[in-house]
């Protein structure tokens, strides 16, 4: 394989986050990388796809940068480019919390955890792990009995939390994501509010798969990825489908897009639930004009008028 996923954040000041988005897009696009990369006055949050040679010229950039010093990146081998498009694109925050008081990780964070201390923690009483992702993430893989927020966005969990203070309450919480960004201010938020036995897994998931003696143990199904890849494998143990078929519930671990392209939604589903449905995650979604599985598929009227028959039967 001769490409690499990059996945990446830092915490650092950026003075002017547009002019050095505008210049970092250029230099990325000069090593012919893809992928999506944020900025921010608080810092930087990326993932980009590229060869192995531009993807360590990309990684020496910024290290050379004193702005980045101690920047981590994780890496999966790839067969080729995970992205269409590169992007750099100037944010007001790196993950959406929207809070009224934002935190600053430097000055406030739960315990770092490694992907062992965390493997032998999460086993612990009195110990809850809590997903701090969205739930289309969590429905594809987790950790083994997480606490799933049941929100629609990242910004909406302290409410939640707050919401379901018991689960928490003299409890040590524990908290992973992805790549360990949004730990960094969520864990931060939790010990303010009065959480004072919070600890998260540094470096996320990403990390913890690739941990020789955690082994991405404990870990239950796939990790959803913001990339063409959609998710990876973490467990290197033993792989439980946790994921559903989101029209019969049955074990399913592919993600689709809804057909209809002003509902996007992304479901779980096997290759034959999508055909009888073609692509819509709802009868109104499979009945829109502008359905693209009838389109990519050059379905005539017939056989579409036969398929919404059959579902509207059943
Ligand atoms: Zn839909």
């Amino acid at each position: 394989m001769n490409y690499r996923v990059l996945l990446y954040y830092f915490y650092t000041t950026i003075e002017d986050p547009t002019a050095f988005a505008e210049q970092h897009l250029q230099q990325c696009k000069e090593l012919e990388l893809k992928g999506r990369i944020l900025v921010a006055t608080e810092g930087i949050n990326g993932t980009v796809s590229g060869t192995i040679e531009a993807t360590a010229a990309y990684m020496d950039l910024l290290k050379n940068d004193p702005r980045f010093d101690g920047i981590v990146f994780k890496m999966d081998e790839a067969e080729g480019h995970t992205f269409k498009k590169m992007h750099v694109r100037p944010r007001p925050e790196l993950v959406n919390l929207s809070l009224e008081d934002d935190i600053n990780p430097h000055e406030i964070t739960g315990e770092y955890l490694s992907p062992t201390q965390f493997l032998e923690q999460m086993q612990l009483d009195d110990t809850v792990v809590l997903d701090v992702r969205n739930t289309y993430e969590y429905d594809v893989g987790h950790f083994r009995g997480a606490i799933r927020p049941d929100v629609k966005n990242f910004r909406d969990t302290p409410q939640w939390v707050l919401e379901n203070r018991e689960m928490f309450e003299g409890k040590r919480v524990l908290t992973y994501c992805t790549g360990g960004i949004r730990c960094e201010k969520f864990s931060g938020w939790l010990k303010r509010e009065g959480f004072d036995n919070v600890g998260q897994l540094h470096g996320g998931v990403a990390s913890y798969s690739k941990d020789p003696e955690a082994k991405g143990q404990l870990w239950d199904g796939q990790m959803y990825v913001f990339d063409e890849r959609l998710t990876v494998p973490i467990n290197q143990v033993e792989h439980i489908v946790v994921g559903q078929d989101h029209f019969d519930g049955t074990p399913c671990e592919r993600y689709i897009n809804c057909a209809n392209p002003e509902c996007n939604k992304q479901i779980l589903t096997s290759e034959e639930n999508e055909a009888k449905h073609l692509g819509g995650c709802t009868i109104e979604c499979t009945k829109h004009e502008r359905n693209r599985y009838i389109v990519r598929h050059g379905l005539t009227d017939e056989q579409v008028q036969q398929a919404i028959a059959k579902l509207e039967q059943a």
